[in-house]
């Protein structure tokens, strides 16, 4: 099967010839129609196994679809800072990790006016809150440095429909597990159900699975 035969936008489409992926990753193939259906996802996924296009892509194809029926919000806060308001969140681990998927969101969003912005901890803050102020569709970030925007009101995730935990088991390793509750709490919006999330981990130990319970609501469990 190759990625033509897996419903996605055109304009995606196109990115992936350029960059010449042909054949898509066992998780790529049974991953990215789970999310375009619209259903939450728990995934066991290696590093190497081609798991950052299996959330991308979907990710991507998804925000180019709702834009045909999209309504401008303005904002009401002052004239003081602008609050970036991202419609997809990637929560990773690691810096490195989270400039891996940012590269792999940019090159694949190559004009189709889907903006991917990252922002990690142990780098000066300023310039990512001018990233940020500067327009955001997907936000790549590590926990802490997210709270930290949160916190100072530059940030707000009101608006996610997707949302991404990559490399989990790593993150819950790190200490990560109150920020990312505190994190997913801000996007608890009414109505339910409107918001969309996939979990990918290496292993499900039992804090793993308890995650999936809290964050997912009728997910498909997919190991490959
Ligand atoms: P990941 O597991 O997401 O870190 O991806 C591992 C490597 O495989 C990255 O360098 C990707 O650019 C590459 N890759 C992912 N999917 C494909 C594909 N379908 N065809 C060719 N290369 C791929």
């Amino acid at each position: 099967k190759s990625f033509g035969e897996i419903e996605m936008c055109e304009a995606l489409n196109e990115n992936i010839k350029r960059r010449k992926y042909v054949k898509p990753t066992p998780i790529q193939r049974h991953a990215i129609p789970i999310v375009m259906a619209g259903r939450d996802l728990m995934a066991c996924a290696q590093t190497g196994s081609g798991k950052t296009a299996a959330f991308c892509f979907p990710i991507i194809s998804r925000i180019l679809r709702d834009r045909f029926d999209q309504v401008v919000v303005s904002g009401r806060n002052g004239a003081r800072t602008r609050i970036a308001y991202p419609t997809a969140l990637i929560l990773s681990p690691t810096r490195e990790l989270s400039c891996q998927i940012h590269d792999e969101a940019k090159k694949f969003a190559y004009q189709t006016g889907v903006k991917a912005v990252v922002a990690y901890g142990g780098a000066p803050i300023a310039q990512q809150l001018y990233n940020l102020e500067k327009g955001v569709d997907i936000l790549v970030a590590t926990p802490g440095r997210l709270v930290d925007m949160i916190e100072r009101e530059r940030v707000s995730l009101k608006m996610i429909k997707y949302l991404a935990l990559d490399e989990a088991d790593r993150m819950l390793d790190m200490g990560f597990e109150h920020q990312i509750r505190k994190i997913v709490q801000q996007m608890d919006m009414p109505p339910p159900g409107t918001r969309q999330t996939m979990l990918f981990s290496a292993t499900f130990p039992d804090d793993i699975q308890r995650l999936a319970s809290d964050f997912l609501s009728n997910y498909i469990f997919l190991t490959v």
